[in-house]
């Protein structure tokens, strides 16, 4: 019996259609893990003081065998090996950021995994990705997720163009 989970993605490396892209491909080739549904990505624009990298946002859906916590292991796994070929260079932006929004309807929260995500409905960024792959989904402890779509913060997102994913990417 595998559950479904879904997993948020983001970068804001110089590249980062391409990490979230080795991204989705890294979370396909888990053990026991189907990659059933990949949203749109979403560049987030920074919102902070001075210039800083936009962000890459982006949902995945999965179909996994893998329990809550060894899934937290193998998305902070990919993480690594992510992170692995940045480190050699200085003042590293945010290489990958992989959280698990949800797991089936699992509620829990302890020291290493807190379930849904605890961020996740303050988030248009997230939200809105994961409308696009799920939109009747409920998240629980919190209700619909078109009801927290609306209630979120207002944050300009931009959808990306997949002519400029390809060229990014290609
Ligand atoms: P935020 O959680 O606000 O998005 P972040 O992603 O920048 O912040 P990290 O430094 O990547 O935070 O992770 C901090 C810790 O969060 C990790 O060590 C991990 O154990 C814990 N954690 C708790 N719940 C989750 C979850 N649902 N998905 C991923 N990590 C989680
Ligand atoms: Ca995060
Ligand atoms: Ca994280």
């Amino acid at each position: 019996m595998k559950a479904r989970a879904f997993i948020a993605l983001g970068s804001n490396l110089d590249d980062p259609l391409v990490r979230i892209d080795a991204a989705f491909r890294a979370l396909a080739k888990l053990p026991a893990t189907r990659l059933s549904k990949r949203s749109p990505s979403y560049r987030n624009r920074a919102v902070g003081p001075g210039p800083q990298p936009d962000f890459i946002n982006a949902v995945a859906e999965l179909d996994t065998g893998l329990g809550p916590y060894a899934l937290l292991r193998a998305v902070r796994d990919i993480e690594t090996a992510q992170g692995r070929e940045r480190r050699a260079k200085r003042w590293a932006p945010r290489v990958i950021d992989l959280d698990i929004l949800l797991y089936d309807d699992r509620q829990m929260r302890d020291s290493r995994l807190t379930l849904p995500h605890p961020e996740m409905h303050r988030r248009r960024f997230v939200l809105q990705p994961l409308s696009d792959i799920a939109p009747e989904l409920t998240i629980p402890g919190l209700g619909p997720l078109q009801d927290l779509l609306q209630q979120a913060p207002a944050q300009e997102l931009i959808e990306v163009a997949s002519t400029e994913a390809a060229l990014e990417s290609g």
